[in-house]
């Protein structure tokens, strides 16, 4: 049988997520990480190691019938693939920052600068769309330190935390993209291997949902229970069995992560107790 193949980072960021939710899909990988090629057990897939900005050629031409890249890659690289899946790992985005000392007061500010960064095509068309003309200095890492050493005015790079920036004594002004892992597919699949990526993304999909979600129980005083269920949605409606003590129930039900505080906030000023809360392997719909 054709097997798919997967295109992901060798070693870096992404390398351990994108492992990890190839195996949560539960496919086994023989001889693991760290090698040219490995193969499954268990899926007809074959798992591509490369670094990561060649992905995307890699996925173009058909080499590999799929890849999981991060965004910031992927667009920088200007390549026209299909995203099937946005991952939600490896978040971060790319904003320009600059001296902690400089007095900043909007986009202009670039105007006559000179920005370092490693991502000169996302920020040429930043900079084209606003009219504004700098100088774009391509280096290719350590980015951050290009303001103390002199090399540059400002730079535009990857922030995550933000630490690396204030470390540097900069700080960031204008966020221009989001970005985290994404799915891409080759135009170039064959037939039957579409059949093959519909089911490893049926999958995958299951390991996102179950991640962004948690299985939520708590015990409610009846006089209670319409507004309490009101507020938790569930996969089609709450669980609500009756406890031993009178007047009382336990209701069960799934909580998506961005709601996650805001519904246990309400549930407890509802007069819900016993709020448990607990991971899910799988969720399917
Ligand atoms: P390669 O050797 O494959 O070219 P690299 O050095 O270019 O690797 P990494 O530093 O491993 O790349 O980062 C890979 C990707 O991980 C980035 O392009 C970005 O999408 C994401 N990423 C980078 N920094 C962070 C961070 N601090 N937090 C989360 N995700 C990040
Ligand atoms: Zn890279």
């Amino acid at each position: 049988m054709e097997k798919l193949k997967i295109a992901i980072q060798k070693s870096g960021r992404l390398s351990e997520k994108s492992l990890d939710i190839i195996t949560e899909a539960g496919i086994n990988l023989i001889n693991g990480s760290r090698k040219l090629i490995s193969q499954s057990s268990n899926f007809p897939l074959e798992i591509l190691y490369l670094r990561d900005d060649d992905i995307p050629q890699y996925v173009a031409d058909g080499v590999a019938d799929a890849g999981i890249v991060g965004e910031n890659v992927f667009m920088e690289t200007g390549i026209e693939l299909e995203i099937l899946e946005r991952l939600g790992f490896s978040r971060c985005r790319l904003s320009l920052a600059v001296p902690k000392s400089g007095n900043y007061s909007g986009p202009d500010y670039f105007s006559g600068k000179k920005i370092a960064t490693s991502y000169p095509n996302i920020l040429k068309t930043y900079l084209q769309k606003r009219g504004i003309k700098a100088e774009i200095h391509v280096i290719n890492g350590s980015v951050e330190i290009a303001t103390g050493i002199g090399l540059a005015d400002a730079i535009f790079d990857i922030v995550s935390s933000g630490s690396t920036l204030i470390s540097n004594g900069l700080k960031e002004v204008e966020k221009i993209m989001d970005s985290e892992a994404v799915l891409l597919a080759s135009p170039l699949m064959e037939k039957n291997k579409t059949v093959i990526m519909t089911d490893l993304l049926f999958r995958l999909r299951t390991v996102l949902a179950a991640r962004n979600n948690k299985y939520i129980l708590l015990n409610a005083p009846d006089d209670k229970l319409e507004q309490i269920i009101s507020i938790l949605p569930g996969m089609k409606s709450p669980t609500v069995l009756p406890l031993a003590l009178k007047g009382w129930s336990s209701v069960h039900s799934v909580v998506n992560e961005n709601d996650f505080w805001q519904v246990i906030g309400k549930l407890r000023e509802y007069g819900a107790e016993g709020i448990l809360v607990i991971p899910i392997e799988k969720m399917i719909f």
